[in-house]
């Protein structure tokens, strides 16, 4: 018999927007479980290491680096650069925080464990949702299930959506965003800032891939530094077509570019063994409808919202060929905003979402999918959850 639970709020998803949106619904009285499928919280940004936090700031960069969205994003953002000492720098026309992705490991345990109303549930996968003629919810997981009267789905894939029989978008196999993987190598006698060693990396990959010695894969590989000294962060785009072996994908292409490192380049010689991701970087899968879809051009012309409840301030960044980055800036210089109803489900009451699966476009979402705008629709989507619930109960009282 499977043990069940009952809470005022559920988030599925423990990533940038399932940890902010948990935490602020819990600060705010609500009891909230939070379920996890992997060991650890974080998603992309543990799971998969993706190691720079893009969003956090003001697109002005004529203006010293301030922060676009207040709240758990500032929280975040300062506790990152204490404990890395990392400072936000100028990548093109934007400013980004370099973070370490164990460090995020445990500012988002910290954060969690702080509140007495909220229990995560990691190694949980959610397998199955009802919901009742009282519009409230079960959710099921394997051996245990837990009831809530309002739902958040921050799993990056409109889950609750599929369980639930709501609409949700999707994007043609051609203009999905590509997946990627991370790895990093330790014990590097250089830095990925080198820019001699950057281009005499591009050059070596195009002779290895031409003499077969490495998969064309990866050509397109970038390299970062880490807020960890003589560390270096590797990004290999996936081959779409073979969706369903990313992971082994990625872990190959890895074990290939190390061998290739250590052998080429005397800085390498002696790397440690790379630290693989966990899980393959997936940018792009499917989005809520909600009571409204943001679209490029809300964020580009900054369309005011009566309804605003965060910002957005990282270009529309798309990435869905061989070609690599394309980036559309916002015409003004200022943050666009994002109004509620792309958090509130047009089908179901009760059900709110944030992070990459809220209600946008394929264009908007290339925007709105970064981790600072993740914790600010997260965050909000916790309270949103939370005042739901106070009014039904006023209402109902
Ligand atoms: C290669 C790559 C590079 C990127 N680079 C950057 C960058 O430089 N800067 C930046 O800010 N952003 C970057 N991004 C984007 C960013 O990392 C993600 O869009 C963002 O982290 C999404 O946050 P999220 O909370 O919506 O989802 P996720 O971080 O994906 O979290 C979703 C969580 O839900 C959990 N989950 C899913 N289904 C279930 C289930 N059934 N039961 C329980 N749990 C479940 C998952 O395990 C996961 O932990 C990058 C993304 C990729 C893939």
């Amino acid at each position: 018999m499977p043990e069940t639970y009952a809470v005022d709020i559920v988030v599925i998803g423990g990533g940038s927007a399932g940890i902010c949106a948990s935490v602020a619904a819990a600060r705010k009285g609500a009891s909230v479980v939070l379920i996890e499928r992997w060991d650890k919280l974080g998603g992309m940004g543990t799971l998969a290491m993706v190691q720079t936090f893009c969003g956090l700031y003001h697109p002005d960069v004529s203006l010293p680096p301030q922060l676009a969205n207040p709240g758990l994003p500032a929280e975040i953002e300062q506790l990152s650069r204490e404990r890395t000492g990392a400072e936000p720098v100028k990548m093109g026309k934007v400013y980004v925080l370099p973070q370490h992705p164990d460090v995020f490991a445990s500012i988002t345990q910290e954060l969690t464990s702080a509140e007495s109303s909220l229990d995560v549930w990691l190694n949980t996968s959610c397998t199955g949702i009802a919901q009742h003629p009282d519009e409230s919810f079960t959710i099921y997981c394997g051996e245990r299930s837990v009831t809530c009267r309002a739902l958040i789905d921050t799993s990056a894939d409109a889950i609750v959506a599929g369980f639930l029989g709501a609409t949700r978008y999707s994007t043609p196999p051609e203009k999905t965003q590509r997946a990627a993987f991370i790895f990093s190598l330790q014990n590097v006698g250089l830095s990925a800032a080198d820019e001699s060693f950057r281009m005499r990396l591009a050059l070596e990959i195009v002779h290895a891939v031409e003499a077969k010695e490495l998969s064309r894969l990866a050509l397109g590989t970038a390299c970062r530094a880490s807020t960890k000294h003589g560390e270096i962060f590797f990004t290999t785009d996936l081959d779409p077509a073979e969706a369903t072996e990313l992971l082994s994908q990625g872990h190959l292409l890895a074990i290939q570019l190390t061998e290739f490192l250590r052998r080429k380049f005397p800085e390498f010689s002696e790397a440690s063994e790379p630290q693989l991701a966990a899980q393959p970087g997936i940018r792009e899968t499917f989005r809520w409808k909600g009571c409204y879809t943001l679209t490029a051009e809300d964020l580009i012309e900054g369309t005011a919202f009566p309804d605003a409840i965060a910002f957005a301030t990282w270009p529309i960044e798309l990435r869905e060929n061989t070609k690599g980055p394309r980036f559309t800036y916002f015409n003004q210089p200022v943050p666009a905003q994002i109004p509620l109803r792309t958090l509130v489900s047009a089908e179901i009451n009760g059900v709110f979402f944030a992070g990459r699966c809220i209600s946008a476009t394929h264009e908007a979402l290339a925007s709105v999918r970064v981790m600072g705008t993740c914790f600010a629709t997260g965050q909000a989507a916790g309270h949103a959850a939370v005042d739901y619930l106070t009014v039904d109960k006023i209402t109902s009282a």
